[in-house]
């Protein structure tokens, strides 16, 4: 893997610098039989989008992994009518958002890490069948989850598969974190035991675990920590935002830092757009142009590109 690094969208691969303003983690179109409703109006998503380019947006990563109602090839359509970059993920994320059925079968075969790299180099499947046909766009990043201030035997098989998978692809891991939990424990099974490199660890969720000696430690390590809020889901620690990200900038780790939305249902919001009409004058305010546009630009353009094998 030594080809130019690219970002790899649903449209395909893009020069980093062409990504402009990032919201680093956000959800189009989520399903959990554990959220209170789905998010799949593909209207609504259309108007996430514009309202998000019409404020200077330029790329959304969504996070929502393999079987949780991503539909892939809506995020194509969606691109295609906004100009705004997409990149969709593949993925697993804890085990109480699947049918067990389903997971098992994906264990008898083994072939969780298959299942990634051929939906990072061929295509996404459009349903929730592990062997349907791969008629989406290739995902652009790894999504998997720890678990409360642990990680458990299914998030470490998980893991695992997710590891494999980046040293097929080069393909960014992002990580939610529950509550913002256990992500020690993730980066020392990721990079100590797995060894994915630090710069290809997107650290989700930071934001709900507003400790500054944990955040300093992750930023130390070399990882991108991403603080991806305010949401109404957890609102508690919105205060601690900003303070969060000025304390790490001022620690010398502004070039780690990435910002999302991480909607998860429909109006848990504020939402892709609430990122550059409150929250970037605001950090322009506090961290400064410099570092508001590393956060917003430089960051996940870096972040979220690879080089892609072939
Ligand atoms: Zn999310």
């Amino acid at each position: 893997m030594s080809g130019p690094r690219t970002v790899r969208t649903v449209l395909g691969d893009v020069e980093p610098a062409a990504l402009g303003a990032v919201d680093a983690h956000d959800h189009l179109f989520l399903r959990s039989p554990v959220l209170p409703a789905p998010l799949d109006d593909e209207d609504a998503a259309l108007d996430t989008l514009r309202a998000f380019r019409d404020l200077g947006g330029g790329a959304l990563a969504q996070w929502t992994p393999f079987a949780m109602g991503r539909r892939p090839e809506r995020l194509t359509a969606l691109s295609r009518a906004t100009g705004v970059h997409v990149i969709a993920a593949t993925g697993l994320h804890q085990a109480v958002h699947y049918d067990p059925e389903l997971l098992g079968r994906l264990r008898r075969g083994d072939t969780l890490a298959e299942l990634f790299v051929a939906e990072l180099t061929e295509g996404t499947v459009a349903g929730d069948d592990p062997d349907g046909a791969r008629t989406g766009p290739r995902a652009g990043m790894i999504k998997v989850a720890g678990m409360f201030h642990a990680l458990d035997d299914h998030t470490r098989w998980v893991m695992t598969a997710a590891a494999r998978a980046h040293h097929a692809t080069g393909a960014p891991i992002g990580i939610h974190h529950e509550s913002g939990t256990a992500a020690v424990d993730v980066l020392g099974l990721l990079h100590g035991e797995l060894g994915v490199p630090p710069g290809s660890l997107l650290l989700g969720h930071l934001n709900r675990f507003p400790d500054p000696g944990v955040h300093r430690e992750l930023a130390a390590a070399g990882a991108y920590l991403a603080f991806d809020g305010p949401s109404r889901a957890h609102s508690a620690t919105d205060p601690w935002l900003v303070g969060s990200l000025a304390a790490l900038a001022e620690a010398g780790h502004a070039s780690q830092l990435l910002l999302g939305a991480d909607t998860t249902a429909p109006g848990a919001g504020p939402g892709a757009s609430y990122l550059l009409r409150t929250l970037r004058p605001r950090l322009v305010r506090e961290l400064g142009p410099a570092a508001a546009d590393a956060l917003f630009r430089t960051n996940p353009s870096r972040a979220f590109s690879a080089p892609w094998p072939g």
